[in-house]
Order: C-alpha cells, then structure tokens, then sequence
C-alpha cells in the first residue's frame, strides 16, 4: 500500500470524538456502542477499582491477532489509531484483511491507570513488569485472553516520552518498535525473526514520510515483561511505541503513523507477506539513546558561567485536561544533547525571576532575555 493511499485512508476514517492526551473508558464508551453493530464487544473482566475491561472482536479469517493498548493507562495515541482502524473496518467490511484475519482488540488493558493518566494500575504495579506473577486482574485479564484465543500474532502498543533519539542523532525517535527476545541470550529465533520482519514492512513505509525517525529498543530480556513473555511462548510479538513528532504534544500526527503502520502489519499477514530473511534489515534501524530534552536554553549566565538549561514537561492531569508543566531538569553543558525546541539566551540571566538560582525540579514558565519575555508552554 502506498503512503498517500494509506493517509487518504486515514484522513477519511479518523475517529473525530477522540484526541489529545486523556483517553479513558468513558471517552471510548459511546464508540464501543456504535461499534457494536459490526463487530463483537465483551466485557473480558475488571480492573483492581472494578472498572470494565472491553474487548472487540473483527474478521473472520485463519490469522489471529491479539492487539491491547493503554497497559500504561497514560500511553492513549495507540488507542486512538484503533478507533481510526475500526472506522476503516466497519465501512469496509470486505476488506481482504477481515476475510483473511480475526483480530481480537483490547482499546484500554488499564482503565484505572487511563482514568488517573497514569503509567501504573491503581495499586501503583507497572503491568507490564507482572506478566509472570500475574498479581493484578489486569494482567490476569490478558493471559486469559491469549491463552483462550490462541493468537498467531500479538500487538503490544504503547506510547514512549520525547526523550529518545533514532541512534546517536539529532533525529527524535517519532516511533520505535521492538521484536522483543524470548530467551537471556537474546537469539533470534524464526519466531523473532517473524516480528523483525513485520517492523521492517512498517519501517520501510515510515521512512518515506519520516526519514531516520524510527528506533528499535534494546532487546535485553526480562521474561517479567508481557510481550517477552508472549514472545517466549513462540508467538511473534510486535512492541509498538508512539512518540514524539515536532510541536505534536497532542500526538494526533503520530497517531496516523501509527494507523499506517496497523495497516501495513495486517495487511502482511493477511497476504502472506512475511519475509523471514528481512529481519537483517530489523537490525540495521538504529537503537533508541536519551538524547533529547523538550527544550534547550543556550548560554545561561549562572553564577558568572554560562551554561545550557534543559527542559521536560510533566504531564499533569488539572480539569480533566493534560497539562505539560515546564520543569528545569539538567543544568549543564548540554554539547552533544538535543532538544525539540531551542532559545539562545545569549549570555542573559534568563531566569532571574526565579527566587533562587535555577535547581533541577523547578518549575519555569517562562525566561527573561534582553527583556524579552519567553513563554515556555506547549504552543
Ligand atoms: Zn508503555
């Protein structure tokens, strides 16, 4: 499928009742129901604050996909794409990939973590570190589900923070990917080799529109993580991470990467497209480094030196709404570091407004340079 065929597709089935940051089970409530007229929808089980668990159910072919999104409740542009898909799918109910797939969808795993926007569940566990314990209802919801469904395929989506580089580069990782390792010596396994190739196919459509912005993670194993786990019960399991485009905080221009990027991986599998002598091509996509800060202030003068300031927002749920609270986090030479937006305060104090010097932590709205007042908010 060609890229402009593929943004048409979402252009014309993008889920409108649905963007920014805070999506929860309510936000998806009126859109399971109108759903439910194509495709089937169960309630698979609770969560730890007895919130429902939903599950949707599409196509009838041979090919089984398991896809869950928000395990981190706060990690919603992969639910997001999934309405975009299921758009698609209920106009289009021929579509090759239902005749030749049955895809089983889990739109929120952690509706208390997605309600809070919050990474953990409600008794603070990160879900995806209790796949062997299986101490949460979440997490027994999903390996019920895949030991009952039985998929060929697994989807692991997720969303990642603006701090990571494509490789040691000025290039923001805009999505990364893992085939994760099944065994402590990382091998790689026909069954990884499966999910390598799956990511080159989206891999090679997304470098078309975003050349040198997609990474791989480091594949180190840790059979306490669920797509490990899955992986090393020798069903090839795709990670997928939604990150950071330019000035996109709301992640609504990754959100149709992501679409494409379900497009391409399904319509693999539906036609049989599975090319295991691609996974070479897996490792030569750069791995993920933390380079990156939201932004940079250049050339602070702090206690008669000059020096670089850097920038993360926190992610603040006030009024149900996200906020992005600018925070000082690094106060130092930052050669070698990157950032998504840069001011030069030339030689300036810059954050003279401040009760005391600049400290890691402290919040900051704004700079003062030649006078000039700054915002530092997300535009
Ligand atoms: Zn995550």
């Amino acid at each position: 499928m060609k890229n402009s065929l593929l943004k048409n597709l979402y252009i014309k089935h993008k889920e409108t009742s649905l963007s920014g940051r805070y999506i929860h089970t309510k936000s998806i409530a009126p859109l399971l129901n109108k759903h439910s007229k194509f495709f089937k929808i169960e309630t698979i089980g609770q969560s730890v604050l007895s919130e429902n668990i939903y599950s949707i159910t599409l196509g009838t072919g041979p090919n089984k996909i398991l896809m869950w999104s928000q395990m981190h409740g706060n990690e919603s542009t992969t639910t997001k794409a999934l309405f975009d898909l299921l758009n698609l799918f209920s106009e289009d109910k021929s579509n090759n990939i239902l005749k030749n797939c049955t895809i089983l969808i889990v739109p929120i795993l952690n509706p208390d973590g997605a309600l809070a926007y919050t990474r953990l569940n409600a008794n603070n566990v990160d879900l995806n570190r209790d796949a062997q314990a299986l101490s949460q209802p979440e997490s027994v919801v999903l390996n019920t589900l895949f030991n009952d469904f039985k998929p060929h395929f697994c989807f692991n989506l997720h969303g990642q923070r603006t701090i990571f580089s494509a490789g040691n580069t000025n290039s923001t990782a805009s999505l990364s990917f893992l085939s994760p390792a099944q065994d402590q010596e990382c091998t790689i396994t026909d069954n990884r080799k499966v999910a390598m190739s799956l990511i080159v196919k989206i891999n090679n459509m997304l470098q078309e529109e975003l050349p040198n912005q997609v990474g791989t993670y480091d594949d180190a194993y840790n059979i306490n993580c669920v797509g490990d786990a899955f992986q090393s019960l020798n069903v090839p399991t795709v990670l997928f991470e939604a990150g950071h485009c330019k000035n996109d905080y709301n992640r609504e221009e990754v959100r149709r990467y992501v679409f494409q990027s379900y497009l391409v991986a399904l319509n693999a599998i539906a036609n049989n497209q599975i090319e295991l002598l691609d996974f070479e091509d897996y490792l030569n996509i750069p791995e993920n480094k933390k380079l990156f800060y939201d932004i940079i202030i250049k050339n602070v003068l702090v206690n008669n030196r000059h020096i670089d300031i850097a920038v993360h927002y926190e992610e603040r749920l006030i009024d149900e709404k996200v906020n992005f609270i600018p925070k000082i986090s690094k106060i130092d030479n930052l050669d070698g570091f990157f950032a998504h937006k840069y001011i030069e305060a030339n030689g300036y104090k810059a954050l003279e407004h401040l009760v005391d010097v600049p400290q890691i932590g402290s919040e900051i709205d704004f700079v003062i340079i030649d006078n000039v007042k700054l915002l530092l908010n997300v535009e």
